[in-house]
């Protein structure tokens, strides 16, 4: 199987990485991924990836630069921009930040001041690290607040939504999760937001293939910044972009350059130009709708083999499932999948007791199976699978037949079809 541009290259110079990087794609290709966070980028989003174009300084944005001999910067960085605002409908796009985290703290950049009040959902409910957590810049700067999943659905309840944002008076309320399988309203965070006079800053890093597709509502309407990564359903290289109003347009651009970052990644840029497209064409809304489908499916299979599903089941890519009911720490679910060939991420469920580097569930994911083109009946598979493993975790035999059973399946949908 072909492993990009210059690999071949690569194992005469390096074989230390080329071996790595060898063994990495036999890895991805011969197990299940269902990591929620993650996808396989296309052979063309490879190879922008590993192109010249890394090797070009091109601060300042397209038309504007800081470095001559940036005009083949200009024209990738300007379709990319194009690009974005045909999928999102947005009217303004910065698409240089390196990374989510970093497209987060460019937004939150723009309209505020180390000091003021940040409000987002506790990363055990399902927020991110950028969302206020005391370890991440945007607890250490910022006065960070948080609102939780209610106990009883294990969903946004949003009038106590409304009521955390009436006592705490943020400058900013951010949604948009990590770990929430649920619909995000994101017309009524605006309302909660316009009450108590704060900016939406939107983060759909794990959505954006979604919403890119009408698969999930769009909060471009609503947010005054919308924030995402492109490495997560949206298939690009890993980065990010940060869609905004007009009217914050300036702020942004000088939040990201010069205020947090320097030369941008060109290649990455390139890149996300490629991805973008790629979500252009037909394809991208069945392959996506077919993402929640299978979602749906797996949940369901679970459902059926008695796993609790967190809220119940899922809307989206991804499902929580506690793993309490089987006697099982999310960190022993997490390796005993692993030893059968099927990648999941152990993750804190609502009101967890355990604390986060054990953890009470296992997060999963189906971008991955689904751009394999594996479809509702494999997702009955892999649910079987994941229940026989976890049903006797520490029979060894049961995990070598699942592991054989997921290379069958692997084969039968290869990563990279040639
Ligand atoms: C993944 C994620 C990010 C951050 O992305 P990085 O590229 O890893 O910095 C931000 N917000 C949410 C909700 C995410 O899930």
């Amino acid at each position: 199987m072909k492993h990009g541009p210059y690999v071949d290259t690569l194992s005469q110079v390096d074989p230390e990485v080329y071996e790595a990087i060898r063994k990495e794609t036999i890895r991805q290709n011969t197990t299940l991924q269902l990591i929620a966070s993650e996808s396989p980028s296309s052979l063309a989003v490879l190879a922008a990836s590993g192109s010249v174009m890394t090797n070009k300084y091109a601060e300042g944005y397209p038309h504007k630069r800081y470095y001559g001999g940036c005009e083949y910067m200009d024209t990738v960085e300007d379709l990319a921009i194009e690009r974005a605002k045909k999928i999102f409908g947005c009217e303004h796009v910065n698409v240089q930040p390196h990374s989510g985290s970093q497209a987060n703290a460019a937004a939150y950049m723009a309209v505020m001041k180390p000091g003021d009040t940040l409000l987002g959902m506790d990363l055990s409910h399902g927020g991110h690290l950028t969302h206020g957590h005391p370890l991440s810049f945007s607890g250490i700067l910022y006065k960070a607040t948080h609102y939780t999943v209610s106990p009883k659905t294990e969903t946004l309840d949003m009038a106590e939504v409304a009521a955390k944002a009436r006592e705490v008076k943020p400058k900013v309320i951010v949604t948009g999760y990590s770990a929430y399988p649920r619909t995000i309203d994101f017309k009524a965070f605006r309302e909660v937001a316009d009450e108590v006079g704060a900016y939406l800053v939107a983060d759909i890093a794990h959505i954006a293939g979604l919403v890119a597709a009408g698969a999930h509502p769009s909060p471009v309407p609503y947010a005054d910044f919308v924030t995402t990564t492109t490495h997560k359903t949206l298939r690009g290289p890993r980065g990010a972009i940060v869609m905004c109003k007009e009217a914050h347009a300036k702020a942004l651009d000088k939040a990201v350059f010069p205020g947090l970052q320097g030369g941008p990644f060109m290649h990455l840029i390139a890149a996300k130009a490629v991805a973008f497209n790629e979500a252009l064409q037909p394809e991208w809304k069945k392959t996506q709708n077919q993402v929640v489908v299978n979602a749906k499916k797996l949940c369901g299979t679970l459902s059926s083999r008695g796993f609790r599903m967190v809220s119940g089941g899922t809307d989206n890519h991804l499902m929580l499932v506690d793993v309490t009911g089987k006697k099982l720490t999310g960190k022993e679910a997490e390796a005993a999948l692993g030893a059968a060939g099927i990648t999941v991420n152990k993750n804190t469920i609502p009101f967890d007791k355990n604390p986060p580097f054990v953890a009470s569930g296992v997060r999963i994911g189906t971008p991955s199976v689904s751009y394999r083109g594996m479809k509702e009946a494999e997702m009955d598979l892999i649910g079987g699978f994941i229940a026989d493993v976890l049903e006797q975790p520490a029979n060894a035999e049961v995990a070598g037949h699942v592991k054989k059973d997921v290379l069958d399946l692997c084969g039968r949908f290869p990563l990279y079809p040639l």
